[in-house]
């Protein structure tokens, strides 16, 4: 059985990534948590992208274990506020340089959007992979706009502000399952299970 190692420590988020990666992979694999490859430290997200920072995390998993390894970053960007939150989705009102609340995350986006009525963005997740032989990073994206105010509770992060073009729906209140088919995260990751097909089937 092949394996590989998903470099994080969210639990819920390497189920939702298996589940997609079951759906495509052709061939039987496991993935390994970085609690699995007994890694203890913190991994400095230094990267200026969300490119470099998903190829940080995925090259600290694959230096520890030497297995191949990958991880992701994601955030939202809005046109109207030069792409901010950007890289710094999760700590975007952070006062201490760690990630905030939700809730305070939400409120402070409403904040600096006031007044402007051009409110595109997008959800963007990028992967990055790597393994003996090689290193690449994968982009997925999915198109909206920031709503005046929260839809629903679904979801996390931003999810309730993010009106989403193509489900013609909030992600607030979208179910998961279908959350799951067109997200930022379903699609890097759709793209990488292609890939991983190549190489290891
Ligand atoms: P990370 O990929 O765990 O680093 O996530 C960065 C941050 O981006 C999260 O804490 C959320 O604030 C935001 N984010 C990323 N993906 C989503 C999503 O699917 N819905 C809502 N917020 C998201």
């Amino acid at each position: 059985m092949k394996q590989f190692v998903f470099a994080s420590r969210n639990a819920h988020k390497a189920k939702e990534i298996a589940d997609i990666l079951s759906r495509h992979l052709e061939f039987e694999f496991e993935v390994l948590t970085l609690d699995d490859i007994g890694f203890e430290g913190e991994i400095v997200e230094d990267g200026k992208t969300f490119e470099e920072n998903a190829l940080i995390k995925a090259k600290a998993a694959f230096d520890k274990s030497g297995i191949p390894s990958f991880a992701d970053d994601s955030g939202l960007e809005v046109d109207a506020l030069g792409g901010a939150p950007g890289i710094y989705s999760a700590r975007y009102a952070s006062i201490d340089g760690k990630d905030a609340d939700d809730e305070d995350n939400n409120a402070l986006l409403l904040k600096n959007l006031e007044g402007v009525t051009d409110r595109t963005g997008r959800f963007v997740a990028a992967v990055g992979f790597i393994d003996k032989d090689t290193s690449f990073t994968l982009r997925g994206e999915v198109e909206g706009y920031i709503l005046h105010e929260k839809q629903g509770n679904g979801g996390f992060g931003y999810d309730p502000l993010f009106f989403c073009r193509e489900a013609n729906c909030c992600f607030g209140v979208l179910p998961a399952s279908e959350k799951n088919k067109i997200s930022h995260r379903a699609r890097a990751f759709t793209a990488l299970a292609e890939i991983l097909n190549k190489r290891y089937k």
